[in-house]
């Protein structure tokens, strides 16, 4: 059976639409206050809170995104069992080394889908490449599908990257309306968004009503069908890899017209998945001519360069390795250890060898500080890549969108983003 992991503000375990489609950990029993499967998270029964360390609680999502988009994916696929993991509080914050924990976990604990419907304009993956090994190594060695929302600033991401969705491996899901036409908000890219799928006026889960449901617009809202597709297609071919799961998801999708150029397909998820949320499709492009439209630049908002070298604190180094021995993995671990500036290292259990995060001391988190880590890490030799964490917050979108798109993406805070300073050439 597929297991869809939603990586979010958390899932309310209580709401009836989300009750008989809850992923339950085989090795936990519940409310004994015991880690029984020795995962490191005591009850972590349907699923893990990241930020408070504990397994997702009645309490689940405060915030109310991650209910609505697991809402939907259990909506599409009536099978799917939903790992509900909270990355984001109440007030929309989270980082990015949250959510390679939430990829770890999700990925150990058997999830065959993660879905991202959160999401930073302007930020190239390889900026965090961190994040781009951990999606690697999950399709790699986990067969896992990674969907992710392509943004709702209605920016071409061919042009200005987006990240987590234009990350190689993520497949990067549009917003259509209706009737087959791009939403006004949605991100698009002849590229790097993959296809287009329901995202508007979606009825799904209220967290806040355990029964009720509401209407949200957003690609956060069509990744989510998408998912839910890609486990039923996994229920119906157990054991295909994650390009016959997408090579499915593709060839499946219907072409419009007013999408070509937009997206790799230039259309919209096959009518077999999106019955819960719109009319069944036809397709509008003619099969003689087949033109592809050249790229649409008048919703091109020109977002132009983002984010400044921050000032801010931080407390987490995250690092790449390049396939150590258990031996260097050790030596490496000391060598850490022995700074100055270690409070403690983890190591996220599926890129055990790969991925660590390295937390620091309270007085090497000011900005100076925090560099001149970096900057000795680097220098050890040990890394492929050595980045700071990155803050992650909700974007309201009340600054960008009408009130009928109350809901948007998660985006990462422009003030949290270090590009390449001229100064020092390293961070
Ligand atoms: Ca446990």
């Amino acid at each position: 059976m597929s297991i869809v992991a939603v990586v979010d503000t958390g899932v309310n375990i209580n709401h009836f639409d989300l009750r008989s489609n809850l992923w339950r950990n085989p090795g936990e029993i519940a409310g004994n206050n015991i880690d029984d499967d020795g995962n490191g998270v005591i009850d972590d029964v349907h699923g893990l809170d990241v930020i408070t360390g504990s397994g997702i609680s009645s309490v689940g999502d405060p915030e109310g995104h991650g209910t609505h988009v697991a809402g939907i994916v259990a909506t599409t696929s009536k099978n799917a069992e939903i790992m509900g993991i909270r990355i984001l509080n109440d007030n929309g914050g989270g980082s990015l080394s949250s959510a390679i924990e939430a990829f770890s976990y999700a990925l150990v604990n058997g999830a065959t889908v993660i879905n991202n419907s959160y999401g930073a304009l302007g930020v190239n993956p390889s900026q965090v490449d961190f994040l781009q090994e951990a999606i690697r190594i999950g399709e790699e060695d986990y067969n896992v599908v990674f969907v992710a929302a392509a943004g709702n600033e209605a920016a071409n991401t061919d042009q200005i990257p987006n990240t987590p969705s234009n990350a190689e491996g993520m497949f990067s899901v549009g917003a259509s309306t209706s009737v087959g036409n791009p939403a006004s908000f949605s991100n698009f890219g002849a590229t790097t968004v993959d296809l287009f799928a329901p995202g508007v006026d979606i009825l799904s889960a209220d967290t806040f009503s355990t029964n009720g449901r509401k209407r949200l617009s957003g690609t956060s809202m069509a990744s989510p069908v998408v998912a839910g597709a890609a486990a039923i297609l996994q229920d119906l071919s157990p054991g295909a890899s994650v390009a016959d799961i997408k090579a499915k998801l593709m060839d499946g999708s219907i072409p419009q017209k007013n999408l070509q150029g937009l997206a790799v397909t230039g259309g919209v998820l096959s009518n077999d998945f999106t019955g819960s949320f719109t009319q069944p499709l036809e397709s509008t492009v003619s099969t003689k001519g087949n033109k592809r439209k050249k790229k649409s630049s008048k919703k091109n908002k020109s977002i132009g360069s983002v984010g400044s070298l921050s000032k801010k604190s931080f407390d987490k180094i995250i690092c790449v390795l390049d396939k150590p021995t258990q031996s260097e993995k050790m030596d490496i671990w000391n060598d850490l250890m022995d700074q100055d500036f270690t409070k403690n290292v983890e190591w996220p259990e599926a890129f055990g060898d790969r991925i660590c995060i390295l937390n620091l001391r309270n007085r090497y988190q000011s900005g100076p500080e925090s560099r001149s880590a970096i900057k000795m890490m680097r220098r050890s030799n040990h890394f492929e890549s050595v980045e700071r964490d990155r803050k992650i917050l909700v974007n309201t979108g009340l600054n960008s969108f009408s009130t009928s798109l109350d809901r948007i993406d998660v985006s990462l805070s422009p003030f949290d983003l270090i590009l390449p300073s001229q100064g020092d050439g390293l961070i």
